[in-house]
């Protein structure tokens, strides 16, 4: 009897086991250099992650994006719809223009495996929007429009948002160790911001060091001209990249125009992005 207790214990974990070392070494081919915590927990995500360099139309301009797990992904963070990249009016032309929320309501929930921590992080951000611009984030009730607030890793620091209003459930993912300046900066992306450096405008203020950037990822760093510039360029806005985003060997990949370093901004709101919000939500 306890033989074959035993047995049908063991063939299930095998079973289970099998299951996870096929997954494992997909992970570890594709993330050679990571440790094992970073393969362990990306198992499950790992086998979907094949992901290709896509051009598409955003708003009337080519654009680089990468295509990865189904998503489209967009200066690194930014997830465009299928439905943004093939559209061809010139009357939706435009980034903060486009995808308001109506009535400057964001309703927003947030999923059961967050944690007591990034909720607390989630709060605090929501109070500044609340508190600092015309924006008003409300727990949804029954609204069918929404944004979700999911749990991407709990060993990462980093984020993910769908850019301005879907319409339908749409996303914001946190990592376990991202920042509440980099909570605010996701939910920057689901009002509808795009990052600072892809301005227009910016050569006048930053100098993109081209030859620090990482192979392959230098298309982060165009300029989006489809999007409306709002207000003066702000070097320490909270949608600033930072000054050693995709840095290959340590050195910065943004600077001033005068050559100079900078340090990012990843507290809160300037009042530049405050003014920036408010303009978009009068
Ligand atoms: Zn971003």
């Amino acid at each position: 009897m306890n033989k074959k207790i035993n047995d049908l214990f063991f063939q299930k974990v095998f079973t289970k086991r099998t299951f996870l070392i096929g997954i494992v070494i997909v992970a570890t081919l594709s993330s050679c250099s990571k440790n094992n915590d970073e393969i362990a927990s990306e198992t499950q995500t790992a086998a979907l992650e094949v992901s290709h360099l896509k051009k598409g139309q955003l708003g009337g301009q080519e654009i680089t994006y990468e295509r990865k797990n189904g998503m489209n992904f967009f200066q690194g963070d930014i997830v465009l719809s299928d439905q943004q990249l093939t559209e061809e009016s010139t009357a939706n032309k435009g980034g903060a223009s486009l995808y308001r929320w109506p009535n400057r309501t964001i309703y927003y929930t947030i999923a059961g495996n967050m944690g007591s921590i990034n909720v607390n992080k989630i709060n605090t951000a929501v109070n500044e929007y609340n508190s600092k611009t015309n924006t008003r984030w409300v727990l949804r009730t029954n609204q069918s429009n929404y944004v979700e607030f999911i749990f991407g890793s709990s060993n990462g620091s980093d984020g993910w948002a769908h850019i301005g209003y879907q319409g339908g459930k749409q996303t914001v993912s946190l990592d376990q160790y991202i920042s509440v300046g980099s909570v605010i900066h996701e939910m920057g992306h689901t009002v509808g911001l795009y990052h600072e450096h892809s301005r227009q405008d910016r050569d006048q203020y930053v100098s993109i060091q081209w030859g620090n950037i990482q192979d392959g990822q230098a298309y982060n760093f165009n300029k989006y001209t489809s999007g409306t510039d709002i207000g003066p360029f702000n070097i320490n806005s909270v949608m600033m990249y930072w000054p050693n985003s995709y840095s290959k060997n340590g050195q910065p990949t943004i600077k001033r125009a005068n050559n100079t370093n900078f340090t990012y901004n990843r507290t809160g709101f300037t009042t530049g992005d405050i003014n920036t919000i408010n303009a978009m939500y009068p």
